[in-house]
């Protein structure tokens, strides 16, 4: 099975760009963000996502699954398609306090590394280079500036129809970036083996035909 890891912060384009990819590709796309949103989905319906204790204690209770229908990836919480529900402020927010927490972590480990060992996968993550594939065929962290990310996600907040500011936006990417690469546990960085990509200065297309360069090179 090939597996492909991209790594990198909120808003630098993993999952469009991971997407196309992988439809070009025919690869599996997984995205991992999905499933610590819906970890965080249930622990605001709990009313626990303040509470550290509470969310692993959720944890025994709960079934959280990763399907693929027609290439698209659906994540349910013990049964419930949950996929369009977990995009949102609060949520991203709320997952990126989850992940922090190991035992999170450690429940979400298995069932990645199981997609991947079934599939040829592009795996899109934090710590899917330094964590989860260490054993990946290609590495790949894709970043650009956080100025650059807020401006795209304020970009698909507004035509989704959210009620927000840029500023709102751009706070939102730095305290993330922060709780993402200052947390104890699988912090987010570069492996060693990593390809960095910046997309800052370059068009979605030109992201693309970046990443398939990269894979093509490598395997
Ligand atoms: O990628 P996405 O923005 O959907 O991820 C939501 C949050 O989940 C991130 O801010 C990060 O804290 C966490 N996350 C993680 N490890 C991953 C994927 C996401 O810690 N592999």
């Amino acid at each position: 099975m090939i597996n492909v890891a991209i790594d990198g912060p909120a808003g630098a384009g993993k999952s469009t760009i991971a997407k196309a990819v992988s439809k070009e590709l025919g690869y599996i796309y997984v995205d991992t963000g999905a499933l610590y949103r819906t970890i965080a989905l249930a622990a605001i319906r709990a009313g626990v996502i303040d509470n550290d204790e509470g969310v692993v204690d959720l944890l025994d209770g709960i079934s959280v699954e990763l399907k693929h229908i027609d290439g698209v990836q659906v994540v349910t919480l013990d049964g419930e398609d949950v996929s369009a529900l977990i995009r949102t402020p609060e949520i991203s927010m709320g997952a990126s306090r989850v992940s922090a927490i190991p035992k999170v972590r450690e429940f979400l480990l298995d069932l990645q590394r199981d997609i991947a060992a079934k599939n040829d996968v592009i795996m899109d993550g934090r710590d899917i280079a330094t964590v989860v594939l260490p054993n990946a065929d290609v590495k790949i962290f894709l970043t650009a500036s956080a100025e650059c990310r807020a401006r795209r996600r304020y970009k698909e907040l507004i035509e989704k129809g959210e009620d927000v500011t840029y500023q709102d936006v751009l706070d939102d990417v730095n305290e993330r970036d922060y709780n993402d690469s200052h947390r104890d546990i699988a912090p987010l960085k570069p492996s060693e083996s990593s390809i960095i990509a910046d997309t800052s200065d370059l068009e979605l297309e030109q992201s693309i035909r970046k990443i398939v360069d990269i894979i093509k090179e490598k395997i």
